[in-house]
């Protein structure tokens, strides 16, 4: 049976190219030929992590687990940590830091709004002993479809001459939007293989810079499965401290070859189309994105504010019944109230299409008051010509 891509923010549709390189017959993690397969894949996330500094380490395991490791080896118990919360999946990091017996200072911001660089700059410029060890931000808050300053951020940090670690979430941006890890000042970068990498879900893909594994000395967190040390020691021998996911190792090598073949500028101007397009659809129909304003719009998922008195998830639940097409529903704080357009990874401007115009046929078909056609109208007119679309809006 034929099958449609999925508009879901994670996991992604994945290229022919990656799910045959993900099967491969079975070797010996501990012989030379791991090397072959794991130096290539660990190149090509530098590369896409825009690093030269940082190290890169691969856990079998998902982006959760990313989170975990960046506290456990950095952190001890007790330690300030300073996070915002405005969305699931920074409320999620900020539940992970509590439950390993973090102080987190938490700055609560609407959801809809990105990490607030003004109120981590003054909490930072207030904590002249230095009791915070460590700054979380989520760079694309994919329940909200909002983007994050982490360059702001980190210039927040210099100004209030702070040297607390630069934490960042970059799940669902990384290898889809602008991310400069080294430029940024970030010390620990986390992804998973499932969204921008076009991979089967199962890695952990993580940066980490110098002064992240200095850190690491003195962190007294408990760790085993996800210790940096054991990893970066079996690394140097060319191989693991226990078996690695061999098979998505040589997917995310043919994933960082595709993206960078491709060119990661175009791929990222790829996303920001692509994403564009979803917006002029999403004004079309008469709603918005629950990003609360222009520079906050995400260029891997659109949250959409449904009308007041109907319900975002029966958007989803509708168009994966009768139409077999995966949208996201609602998390949290705004469950209901938006359902969620995923535009990232193997996708292109006319599979786009095909997605909108289901969400079009979901939401009449529950009594929204759209016009059939009218947001895909909007998408094709701007995929058209993107450049004279955008010349146009902005006379
Ligand atoms: C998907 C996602 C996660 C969780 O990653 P898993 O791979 O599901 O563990 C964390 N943060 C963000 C921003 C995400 O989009």
């Amino acid at each position: 049976m034929s099958q449609n891509p999925v508009f879901i923010p994670g996991p992604t549709n994945i290229p022919d190219r990656i799910r045959k390189a993900c099967d491969i017959a079975t070797i010996d993690h501990r012989s030379p030929r791991f090397a072959r397969i794991f130096d290539p894949a660990i190149a090509g996330v530098k590369q896409i992590l825009r690093t030269d500094a940082a190290e890169i380490i691969l856990f079998p395991a998902t982006g959760t687990a990313g989170w975990e490791a960046a506290i456990q080896n950095t952190l001890s118990p007790g330690d300030t940590v300073l996070a915002a919360r405005h969305g699931m999946f920074s409320h999620r990091w900020i539940d992970l830091c509590q439950r390993h017996g973090l102080n987190v200072q938490i700055i609560e911001a609407p959801w809809g709004e990105g990490a607030p660089v003004a109120a981590f700059e003054a909490a930072l410029a207030d904590d002249k002993a230095e009791r915070i060890k460590a700054v979380l931000v989520t760079h694309n808050e994919t329940a909200t479809g909002v983007k994050s300053d982490v360059a702001g951020v980190r210039r927040a940090m210099d100004r209030a001459q702070h040297g607390a670690l630069l934490l960042v979430d970059g799940v669902s941006s990384i290898g889809s939007m602008e991310f400069r890890m080294d430029e940024w000042g970030v010390d620990i970068a986390v992804t998973g293989s499932q969204k921008g990498f076009m991979l089967p879900p199962g890695l952990a893909i993580l940066g980490v810079s110098p002064k992240a594994l200095k850190t690491m000395e003195t962190a007294q967190m408990p760790r085993t499965f996800l210790d940096f040390t054991d990893m970066r020691e079996s690394y140097a021998k060319g191989g693991y401290p226990y078996t690695p996911a061999v098979g998505l190792i040589n997917g995310l090598a043919e994933a960082c070859e595709m993206i960078l073949d491709e060119g990661l500028e175009n791929v990222i101007a790829r996303h920001h189309r692509i994403a564009e397009g979803v917006r002029r659809a999403v004004f079309a129909w008469g709603l918005a994105p629950c990003a609360a304003r222009p520079e906050l719009y995400s260029d891997t998922v659109t949250a959409v504010v449904v009308p007041e008195g109907f319900d975002g998830t029966k958007v989803a639940t509708l168009a994966a019944e009768k139409y077999d097409v995966a949208l996201g529903v609602g998390l949290g704080e705004v469950a209901g109230r938006v359902f969620r357009i995923g535009h990232l990874g193997s996708l292109t401007d006319v599979m786009m299409l095909s997605g909108l115009a289901t969400a079009e046929m979901a939401m009449v078909d529950l009594g929204f008051p759209i016009t059939l056609g009218s947001g895909v109208a909007a998408a094709q007119d701007y995929y058209r010509n993107p450049m004279e679309a955008a010349k146009i809006a902005a006379e």
